[in-house]
């Protein structure tokens, strides 16, 4: 069977690879390079048991500082967009216990079998993505917020996920770079299992990998059209002819909703916009961290990638722009100035800015739409964890394509 795959960010490539490895041909179209979406300058986290959905009850309660306070992590500039309007009321709507609980362990299941598709392809593929089974502390600041933080981990730990709640002088233990934060631990949460890696040369190396697989890749190729026949899709119009296939797979992340509606398709998914900055702490090594930490109050990632480190954060609800904001890459620098003093010096920061594909809930859409046509199938809407569940839902994709 012909599939064209839509889209080469880690999820259209994951997908690539797992409809490769069950003899299918692939095409993969995408209007720049591979990665250059949300997924190239991500927080680089294999986040699988960290996987609370942001849609939890306690944003009721952070409402007021997350949408007026001028430190906020959260941005919301209001559009002339129903589609916004629409996400932000089912957003609330799913930000209660019994939602929120049942997303963790949809979220949970996709995560583990994503862990061990990514864990096989590297096993068979050797990527060089700077890969760490590095341990990650999520480090809280007082101790309401450290007592909310225990209770999602017992919840977690009957969901089988291996968590332990930890003192301040156990985080320096752990993670030596944290000295001087001391003071500011209240407690953190643990998660030994947790892996990080470089999600761009991660896209490189899949690159690489499908084109000796045979994998035809039309990148620098805009899809402008989706093209129907009867109920089924024919073909897609690109900068460089039509494509047809017998299938084809939607991962083209953030744009995946507005292509869509030209079908009458409503998708769920709006973008959710984050930045980045990448220093190289090759200079410096021992005062970056080794282990994968989010300062939690902040939220704001750390994940060292061979000899750099990417700090990540910031979640803007503000339409398609992907421009960089100076203010939010100033914050960055600060936090990391904060957590990890020596690390910036006069190193570049490397700022990036990237659209998280947010469904309301967080849980993304894999497989079929109903009223859509029956040879598409969805794969998008990963939100904050598109990395971590890429691999999980290119194979359920896969399976239910066979
Ligand atoms: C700041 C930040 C930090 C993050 N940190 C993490 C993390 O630590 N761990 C984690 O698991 N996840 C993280 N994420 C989320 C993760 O990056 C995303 O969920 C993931 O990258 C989504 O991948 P995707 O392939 O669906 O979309 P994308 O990577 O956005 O790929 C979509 C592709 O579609 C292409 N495209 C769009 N329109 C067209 C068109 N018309 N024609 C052709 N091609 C088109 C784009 O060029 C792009 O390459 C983070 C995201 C952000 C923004």
């Amino acid at each position: 069977m012909h599939v064209c795959v839509l889209g080469a960010g880690i999820v259209g490539l994951a997908s690539a690879y797992a409809l490769s490895l069950k003899g299918h041909t692939v095409t993969v179209i995408d209007k720049a390079g591979a990665g250059s979406g949300a997924s190239g300058g991500n927080g680089g986290q294999l986040s699988y048991s960290y996987v609370q959905p942001l849609a939890d009850p306690a944003i009721w309660r952070q409402l007021p500082k997350l949408l007026f306070s001028p430190s906020s992590p959260f941005k919301l500039t209001p559009q002339f967009d129903t589609c916004q309007w629409l996400w932000g009321i089912k957003f609330l709507q799913a930000c209660n216990a019994s939602t929120s609980c049942r997303t963790t362990a949809e979220l949970l299941a996709l995560a583990g079998q994503s862990r061990q598709a990514f864990d096989q392809m590297m096993a068979r593929e050797q990527l060089d993505c700077d890969f760490a089974a590095s341990g990650k502390l999520v480090l809280y600041d007082n101790a309401s917020a450290l007592a909310a933080a225990v209770s999602q981990m017992h919840l977690q730990r009957k969901m089988g996920c291996l968590q332990e709640a930890v003192t301040a002088d156990r985080c320096v233990e752990l993670e030596p770079a944290l000295a001087h934060q001391h003071a500011r631990i209240a407690g953190a949460i643990y998660t030994p299992g947790e892996c990080a890696a470089d999600c761009q040369k991660t896209c490189d190396g899949l690159v690489g990998v499908l084109r000796a697989r045979g994998v035809r890749l039309l990148l620098n190729t805009r899809i402008d059209q989706l093209v129907m026949r009867g109920r089924l899709l024919a073909a897609v119009d690109t900068s460089a002819g039509a494509v047809e296939a017998d299938h084809f797979v939607m991962a083209l992340g953030a744009a995946s909703a507005p292509l869509l509606r030209s079908l009458g398709m409503r998708l769920p998914v709006y973008p959710l916009k984050g930045y980045s900055i990448t220093l190289d702490v090759s200079s410096n090594a021992s005062a970056a961290p080794r282990v994968s930490v989010t300062d939690s109050a902040r939220k704001v990632v750390f994940a060292r990638m061979g000899s750099r480190l990417r700090v990540a954060g910031m979640a803007e609800l503000s339409g398609y722009d992907t421009a960089l904001s100076p203010r939010q890459i100033a914050s960055l620098r600060a936090s990391t100035e904060s957590v990890f003093p020596g690390c910036c010096g006069i190193a570049a920061l490397n700022p990036w800015a990237g659209l998280r594909p947010a469904t309301p809930t967080g849980l993304p859409l894999v497989g079929l739409q109903p009223g859509g046509p029956s040879n598409l199938m969805l794969n998008t809407g990963h939100g904050a964890l598109g990395f971590t569940l890429a691999f999980g839902s290119a194979e359920r994709v896969a399976e239910l394509l066979n």
